[in-house]
C-alpha cells in the first residue's frame, strides 16, 4: 500500500481477479495456480558508457505458461519495478486469453530514462539487456516473445531481433523471437498503429450495441462524441487520430506531461502531435488551442468518452468520484485502480477494460509472429488471384449490360474498391477488426446473461480465466 492508501498495481490486478473468480466454479487450488506469477527474473548488468560503468536493473516476468511462447512487451521507464512488471505480466495472460492469441503472459522492464541516453548508447544497453534474457531463453521464438511497450518501439525490437540472430546463427525462425519490428526487419504492416486501431474497433463494436450504449447513458453512434485523451504516445495518438478523422469524434482535450490542450470544437490530433515532435515533446505554446498547466484537473472535465492512454493508476481513490465521463475505455494497462473501479461502478460509469481495449497490439503481434514462422508476407499468394476473379465478374457484368442493351454503369469508386485485392495492411486490419468484435461479443454475453455480473471487467475476467483454466485442465493439472 502506498501513502495515499492505494494498493499496489499487482494487488489491484489480483483483487480484480478475485472479484471475478468468486463467481466461477473453480477449485481453490486451480484458482491460486492461475493467479500467481510463475517467475520473475531480475538482472543487473553493467555497460561502459561515457567513460564509466553504468549499472542497470531489468526484469522479465512470466505470469502463466499454460500456452507457450509467453508474450508481452518490454517497458523502458525509471518507474519500472518488480511489482509493476508482475501486474503487467498477469494482464498479458488474461488479455491473450480474451482475444484468443495462443500465448501465455509475460512482461519485461528496464529501469532507465530513455531520454537520458543517445541512440548509440541505447543500442548498447538494449543489446546487453537482450543478451542477458536470450542466454536464459527469456527471449526465444518458441518460449518468450517480447514486443514494444512504453519507452520502446520498432528500433529497440530490431536491435533485440538482431542480437538473437547473432547468438543463434542457425535458427531459421530467429526473427519470430520478438514482435513489433520495423517492416524492413521482419515486422508487419499495421503493428505500430495496432493498439490505437484496436481502441477504435473496440469503440465501434461497443456502439453497435444500442443496449450497451444506453447502459452508459449515451445514445447514437460515435459521430460527435466528445473525447478526452490522456497521453499522446503511440496508443493515445493513434486512437485519437482515427476516432476524430474517421468516426467524427471531437477530441476536446489532450492531457500530456506538461498540462493539457483544450478545444470544445475538437483538436486536430495530427497537428498537435507534429507540434510536439518539433518542440521536444511539449504541448505548451501550441497556437490553436487553450493550454492549461494542470493536466490532472482536465481528467475530471465533462466528456462522453474518457481515454486514459498513458500510465497505470491515473484514476484512483483521489479523483475517481470527480470523473465526469459516462464511458471510459482503458487504452493503457491498469489506468483505473481497484478502489477507483469500485467508485466508478457505483456512479454507473461503464468501463471498457484494459485487457480488451488495448489488446490490438498483441493481436497484431500474433500476426507478425505467424508471418515470421511462415516466412511469407500475408496476401502474397492470393492477392492477384483475388483481383483476377473480381475482374472476371466486372467484365462479365459489363459484357451482359452491353449485349442486352441495359446501359448499366458500375460507379468508378465501386470498381476501384472491388478490383483491389487485399494487401498485408488490409488483411491485418481485417483480422484485428474480427478479433475485437469476437472478443467483445464473448464479454458482453457474460455481462448480459449473468445476473451476478454487472460490469465488463468482471465479464472479461470470467471469459479469460475460464479459458486459462481449460488449458490447464487439458494439460492434466
Ligand atoms: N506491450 C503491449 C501490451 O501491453 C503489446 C504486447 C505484445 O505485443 O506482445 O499489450
Amino acid at each position: 500500500m502506498d501513502v495515499s492508501g492505494e494498493l499496489s498495481f499487482r494487488d489491484s490486478v489480483d483483487l480484480m481477479f478475485n472479484r471475478a473468480v468468486k463467481l466461477m466454479d473453480m477449485s481453490p487450488g486451480l484458482e491460486q495456480k492461475i493467479r500467481v506469477c510463475n517467475s520473475t527474473y531480475t538482472v543487473r548488468f553493467g555497460v561502459r558508457l561515457r567513460g564509466k560503468i553504468e549499472t542497470f536493473t531489468g526484469y522479465r516476468s512470466v505470469h502463466s505458461e499454460h500456452m507457450e511462447p509467453v508474450k508481452g512487451g518490454i517497458r523502458y521507464a525509471l518507474s519500472v519495478n518488480q511489482n509493476e512488471v508482475e501486474a503487467l505480466a498477469a494482464l498479458m495472460t488474461y488479455k491473450c486469453a480474451l482475444v484468443e492469441t495462443p500465448f501465455g503472459g509475460s512482461k519485461g522492464g528496464l529501469c532507465i530514462d530513455p531520454r537520458a541516453w543517445d541512440e548509440h548508447e541505447l543500442e548498447l544497453i538494449t543489446r546487453r539487456f537482450a543478451y542477458e534474457l536470450i542466454k536464459r531463453d527469456l527471449i526465444h521464438p518458441a518460449q518468450n516473445v517480447p514486443a514494444p511497450d512504453m519507452g520502446t518501439g520498432e528500433r529497440e525490437m530490431a536491435w533485440i531481433a538482431d542480437q538473437f540472430a547473432r547468438m543463434n546463427t542457425t535458427d531459421i525462425n530467429a526473427r519470430a523471437c520478438v514482435t513489433g519490428k520495423p517492416p524492413h526487419a521482419g515486422g508487419i504492416q499495421g503493428r505500430v498503429e495496432a493498439t490505437g486501431r484496436g481502441v477504435q474497433y473496440a469503440l465501434r463494436e461497443f456502439f453497435r450495441h444500442k443496449e450497451d450504449v444506453a447502459r452508459a447513458g449515451l445514445s447514437g453512434g460515435l459521430d460527435g462524441k466528445r473525447i478526452i485523451v490522456q497521453g499522446l504516445g503511440n496508443v493515445g495518438y493513434h486512437a485519437a487520430k482515427f476516432l476524430s478523422e474517421e468516426d467524427g469524434c471531437k477530441v476536446v482535450a489532450i492531457i500530456e506531461r506538461d498540462g493539457a490542450l483544450l478545444d470544445p470544437a475538437g483538436l486536430n490530433v495530427e497537428d498537435v502531435r507534429q507540434w510536439m515532435n518539433r518542440h521536444d515533446g511539449q504541448m505548451a505554446g501550441y497556437p490553436d488551442a487553450k493550454h492549461v498547466a494542470d493536466g490532472k484537473a482536465v481528467l475530471e472535465e465533462a466528456c462522453d468518452i474518457l481515454v486514459p492512454a498513458a500510465l497505470e493508476g491515473v484514476i484512483n481513490k483521489g479523483n475517481a468520484a470527480r470523473i465526469n465521463a459516462p464511458l471510459i475505455i482503458e487504452a493503457a494497462n491498469g489506468p483505473i485502480t481497484f478502489a477507483a473501479d469500485e467508485i466508478l461502478r457505483q456512479k454507473g460509469v461503464v468501463i471498457i477494460p484494459d485487457m480488451y481495449a488495448n489488446a490490438g497490439g498483441v493481436t497484431v503481434s500474433y500476426f507478425e509472429w505467424v508471418k515470421n514462422l511462415s516466412h511469407i508476407r500475408f496476401g502474397r499468394m492470393q492477392r492477384r488471384a483475388e483481383e483476377a476473379r473480381s475482374h472476371l465478374i466486372v467484365e462479365e457484368l459489363e459484357r451482359l449490360s452491353a449485349d442486352q442493351g441495359l446501359g448499366w454503369q458500375l460507379s468508378p469508386d465501386f470498381k476501384e474498391k472491388f478490383l483491389q485485392g487485399s494487401d498485408e495492411l488490409a488483411l491485418v486490419r481485417s483480422g484485428l477488426d474480427d478479433t475485437m468484435r469476437t472478443a467483445y461479443q464473448a464479454m458482453r454475453k457474460v455481462w448480459h446473461e449473468r445476473d451476478d455480473v454487472d460490469d465488463l471487467r468482471v465479464a472479461a475476467y470470467i471469459v479469460s480465466i475460464g479459458r486459462v483454466a481449460q488449458a490447464y485442465r487439458s494439460k492434466g493439472l
